[in-house]
């Protein structure tokens, strides 16, 4: 393993508290381990107009458990709080977050650190305002308010109805703001490339800039992400075609540091052949564009048929609430021909799309036989998939803000749970999708104070982690929000740790 040492030439620096990453995770991590006493150093592989990692990208949504309306109302800011009258927000207890948690990952998560995420998510959350994060309800992130009657109240998924102010544009702006005021030091284009290790404990990191070497002494906090923006390591890890898939964030994503962190001993865990995928325009960017953050993704198909080339549906478009099956739709997209397929609305619930939708290019049609030319399907093949779904809808009420039971069981194709109407009503409106990868469920292992496993289970002294980076947290799917719950939840907990160890002098300068 390389050592400081071992280099000469190397640019030597030292601090109390290294953090590798400055996305939500690792911003979270400096400012726990500032208010713990440290000298915090943060090191960003992006340029600085490239700062924030997928976190700048990201939608905002923080999944909390919380006591509905009354106590986000304490958070949100004024503007957000004016909603008060018009939405419904139902509380969230603990139980129900770890239900769909463990639902969604199937239980292969680990139960310890969910417990952790779950129970302190709130606190959180606070915790960030009191350090200048603004929040806000999320109104209007799936339906545009201006869509829905006077009269009708509307409902925010009660674990999705909590979002950053200004989303992750907003949200990494503020912690940045933090950081400033707070006086840590950031670097950018400062990539982390190795960890500087004596036995298995970590006594620093090693960055390689683009003319020189650096060797920065410190208690480390990995917080670089994951791997979804590396070809490579997404075509060995989640599988062939992965290579290939849209990239819905940050390009700095290239698993450097975990791959560093398994070199020099780490302990890999979790689903490292799943990650969360999205249904994403299919014209979209091969990787995230700052101008558009998430602005791509395609979020309604619960109240529309979800078809592939050849005309054929594939998934429950109404299995739950979009927020607990969006991160797995992605996948189903790309297992289809050509990773390829589009959305289907009618009149009855075009009304309803996200307001992101005004970005795509949908393709409008009178009639189904057109609409099937000019995207390219059979016409006779699609006119029979929709023959056979309406069919089999029955009656009831439709509801767009909850679950509302109207199901249908077509023959020969998935059932849908819920929003299930007939297609019948022009102008028929298509959006054609792809899938999009968001980030990467493997990781490296960690304690639930957020420290760092050798292969051998042992703490690795002088090393911590958080965010994308970690393992264990999520399998096969995800509930919308808990993302970056995970990252603020562990990283003030990596951070207060690091901070800890390195006031006491257990693994500073040797
Ligand atoms: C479009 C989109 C929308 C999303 N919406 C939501 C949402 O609403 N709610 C939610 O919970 N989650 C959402 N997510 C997921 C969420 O953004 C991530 O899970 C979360 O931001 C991860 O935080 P992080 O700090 O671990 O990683 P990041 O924010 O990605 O930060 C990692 C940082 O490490 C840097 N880095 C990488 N390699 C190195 C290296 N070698 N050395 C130094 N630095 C390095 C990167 O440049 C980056 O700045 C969304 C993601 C995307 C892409």
């Amino acid at each position: 393993m390389l050592t400081a040492a071992s280099w000469p030439g190397i640019i030597h620096d030292e601090y109390d508290v290294v953090v590798a990453g400055a996305g939500n995770a690792g911003l979270v991590a400096a400012l726990a381990a500032h208010d713990a006493g440290a000298r915090v150093l943060v090191l960003e592989a992006a340029p600085r107009e490239e700062r924030g990692g997928n976190s700048r990208f990201s939608g905002g949504i923080f999944r909390c458990a919380h006591d509905g309306l009354e106590s986000l109302l304490g958070l949100v800011t004024a503007e957000s709080a004016q909603w008060k009258d018009r939405v419904r927000v139902d509380p969230y207890p603990a139980e129900q977050y770890a239900a769909e948690y463990n639902a969604s990952s199937r239980s292969r998560n680990d139960s310890q650190l969910t417990r952790r995420v779950i129970d302190e998510s709130f606190e959180t959350v606070r915790w960030m305002a009191a350090h200048g994060v603004r929040w806000e309800l999320s109104v209007g992130k799936l339906i545009d308010p201006e869509n829905i009657s006077a009269e009708e109240r509307y409902t925010l998924p009660a674990g999705g109805a909590l979002r950053a102010a200004g989303e992750g544009v907003g949200l990494m702006s503020d912690l940045f703001a933090a950081v400033e005021r707070a006086g840590i030091d950031v670097w950018y284009r400062s990539p982390v490339s190795d960890l500087l290790m004596e036995g298995s404990t970590c006594r620093g990191v090693l960055i390689q800039r683009a003319e020189s070497h650096h060797a920065i002494r410190a208690v480390t906090v990995l917080a670089a992400g994951g791997f979804e923006a590396n070809p490579e390591m997404r075509q060995r890890w989640l599988g062939p075609g992965w290579d290939l898939v849209k990239v819905r964030g940050t390009r700095y994503n290239t698993g450097a540091v975990l791959a560093a962190a398994m070199r020099a001993g780490a302990m890999p865990a979790g689903h490292w052949g799943g990650c969360h995928a999205v249904p994403l325009d299919a014209d979209s960017p091969m990787v995230g564009d700052l101008r558009l953050t998430d602005k791509m993704s395609r979020y309604s198909y619960p109240y529309a048929l979800l078809l592939n080339s050849a005309a054929e549906r594939f998934v429950d478009e109404g299995e739950n609430e979009v927020w607990l099956t969006y991160a797995k739709t992605g996948e189903a997209i790309r297992a289809q021909p050509g990773a390829w397929a589009f959305q289907l609305f009618d009149a009855k619930t075009s009304h309803l799309l996200e307001p992101r939708y005004s970005t795509g290019s949908p393709v409008v049609a009178e009639d189904l036989a057109t609409l099937a030319a000019l995207l390219e399907v059979d016409a006779g093949k699609l006119a029979d998939t929709v023959d056979i779904f309406n069919a089999s809808c029955g009656g009831g009420r439709f509801d767009p803000f909850s679950k509302d039971g109207l199901s249908a069981r077509p023959p020969g194709q998935p059932p849908k749970s819920h929003w299930a109407q007939r297609i019948d009503s022009p102008p028929f409106v298509a959006y054609p999708v792809t899938c999009g990868i968001t980030f990467t469920y493997g990781g490296l292992a960690v304690d639930d104070s957020a420290r760092v496993l050798d292969t051998a289970h042992r703490v690795m002294p002088g090393l911590h982690a958080t965010g994308e980076l970690t393992g264990g947290f999520f399998y096969h799917n995800y509930p919308a929000g808990a993302g970056l719950t995970r990252g603020a939840v562990f990283g003030r907990l990596a951070g207060e740790g690091a901070a800890e160890e390195a006031l006491a002098g257990a693994v500073g300068t040797p």
